[in-house]
């Protein structure tokens, strides 16, 4: 049998998430949104390019508006993008009420329906989401993950590939924390071709490297005008998939509740884990410097400020 994957928002994440998953054959997806028609459309779309793309994967959409979730039923892994993206000038902060409110009436209803998948959370601000659908939906820890380190350790490998003129597939950059401003992207364990990039590049355009990372979502939401990123996010959390139902045990930045791990006990924070079947299925902890402690440490702090405004 076929895997199914539901995809919660069918807006540009959302949707192009689902594509991605069918073309690669993946999985079947179901593609909700509380509009009505967008996703039903999207999902047909997506179905009559099989033939063209030779996948078999179905993909169906529809709307949640009356609180029906049964299509959704009996799913692997739920991926969850509704809310609100951010607008220019607009912190992902800013988006934490409004988006909890939709997290939250999602996750209750897709774990009714589905109460053996792995959720996994893209809605920012991305940390304090996470939290919010482990707490809702009462699933153990391993079984609830949030994307964002994929997403901003690809943004800088990018930067690092421009910067030596090298394949993007001989870069590997590491990025922890939480998904805001204080990220901490670690040059230290970043490498081209197993080369530590303090080796390669002067600190300045490390330095660069870093910043520019930091600020990567905002600096495609200043292009775009309206919206955020949504190709590389798609692509980051179709990887997670990859890796969940292929069981590729695969070694991945994503947002874990640590239960004191690094320190941190009772929050989601960006942590290498190894993701198969099971979800998360080992937190991987490394060694840090005081100063990459330190910078952990506040970034940890930024997501308990917004934890506690809801009171999770
Ligand atoms: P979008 O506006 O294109 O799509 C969001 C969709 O959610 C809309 O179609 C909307 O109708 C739907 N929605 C709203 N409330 C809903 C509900 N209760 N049930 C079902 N659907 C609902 O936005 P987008 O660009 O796809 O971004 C989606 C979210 O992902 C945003 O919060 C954005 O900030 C976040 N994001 C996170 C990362 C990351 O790294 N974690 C990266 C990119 C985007």
């Amino acid at each position: 049998m076929r895997k199914k994957v539901t995809v919660v928002g069918s807006g540009f994440v959302g949707s192009t998430t689902a594509q991605r998953i069918v073309d690669a054959e993946l999985a079947d997806v179901v593609l909700t949104d509380i509009l009505d028609g967008p996703p039903a459309g999207k999902a047909l779309d997506m179905l009559e390019s099989g033939p063209i793309q030779h996948t078999d994967s179905h993909a169906l959409g529809i709307s949640t508006a009356a609180g029906d979730y049964s299509a959704t039923a009996g799913s692997d892994i739920v991926v969850i993008t509704a809310g609100f993206p951010r607008k220019p000038g607009m912190s992902r902060d800013d988006l934490l009420r409004a988006n909890f409110d939709v997290v939250k009436a999602v996750v209750e209803q897709v774990v009714k329906h589905s109460p053996k998948a792995i959720l996994i959370v893209v809605t920012n601000p991305l940390d304090a989401m996470a939290q919010a659908a482990l707490k809702v939906s009462g699933l153990p820890k391993n079984r609830v993950i949030g994307m964002a380190g994929v997403l901003d350790s690809a943004r800088m490998s990018t930067f690092v590939a421009m910067e030596t003129g090298v394949s993007v597939e001989n870069v590997h950059s590491f990025v922890l924390g939480g998904h805001g401003d204080d990220m901490v992207p670690l040059p230290r364990y970043s490498t081209v071709a197993g080369i530590p990039l303090p080796d390669l590049l002067p600190k300045e355009r490390i330095d660069a490297i870093v910043e520019r990372t930091r600020k990567g979502g905002a600096e495609i939401v200043n292009l775009l005008k309206t919206g955020s990123a949504y190709y590389a996010p798609s692509a980051a959390v179709v990887e997670m998939v990859t890796a969940i139902l292929k069981d590729k045990k695969k070694i991945l930045p994503c947002a874990a509740y640590l239960d004191g791990e690094y320190g941190i006990k009772g929050l989601f924070v960006g942590v290498p884990v190894k993701l198969g079947a099971d979800g998360i299925e080992k937190i991987i902890e490394i060694k840090l410097t005081a100063e990459e402690n330190a910078a952990l440490q506040k970034s940890a702090a930024s997501v308990r400020e917004l934890v506690t405004v809801l009171g999770l």
